[in-house]
């Protein structure tokens, strides 16, 4: 069974919009992944502790892994391309988080879906909205583009 999935890229170490591209190459590779869309890269400002800009995006896969089975996949890929152990908000080469898999939602300690930070980033929302506006979100029941725009409103990022 194949499941549409949307991964969220992250870069602010190194040669960003390589890593970017590589973690790309190597998804497209799987064969249990098929990318259907993808976003341009939005460069951000950085969260937490004084860091580079991150370089952003956001792909719409559709999968034949289970949403633990493509955590790992994509923790794996992130090992690959030379991702250390760095703390929470802090520096990465690459950094890539299911933001939805299907309309599940769940709530573990190794997964949460919907990505928390989906209606709480500007740096998810911006992208998320490039490519699919209309996407329902599960628990707010509201647009990408209303939750965009009601943060937008709300002046928060
Ligand atoms: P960040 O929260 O900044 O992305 P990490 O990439 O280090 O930090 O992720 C920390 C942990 O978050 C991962 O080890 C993973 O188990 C967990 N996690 C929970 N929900 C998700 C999700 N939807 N996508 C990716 N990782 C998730
Ligand atoms: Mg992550």
């Amino acid at each position: 069974m194949e499941v549409i999935s949307y991964i969220g890229i992250g870069s602010n170490l190194g040669n960003r919009k390589k890593n970017i591209e590589k973690a790309i190459v190597f998804l497209k590779a799987d064969k249990k992944i098929k990318l259907l869309k993808k976003s341009r890269i939005y460069e951000t400002e950085p969260l937490g502790p004084p860091q580079r800009k991150f370089l952003n995006g956001v792909l719409k896969i559709e999968t034949k892994y289970s949403p633990f089975e493509l955590l790992r996949r994509l923790k794996e890929i992130e090992l690959l391309l030379g991702r250390k152990g760095s703390p929470r908000w802090g520096p990465r080469t690459i950094d890539l988080d299911i933001l939805f898999y299907g309309r599940l939602v769940l709530k573990t300690k190794k997964l949460t879906l919907p990505h928390p930070q989906v209606s709480e980033r500007l740096f998810v929302l911006k992208p998320l909205c490039e490519i699919s506006p209309y996407l329902k979100h599960p628990v707010i029941k509201k647009s990408i583009k209303t939750i965009l725009k009601n943060y937008e409103t709300n002046k928060k990022n």
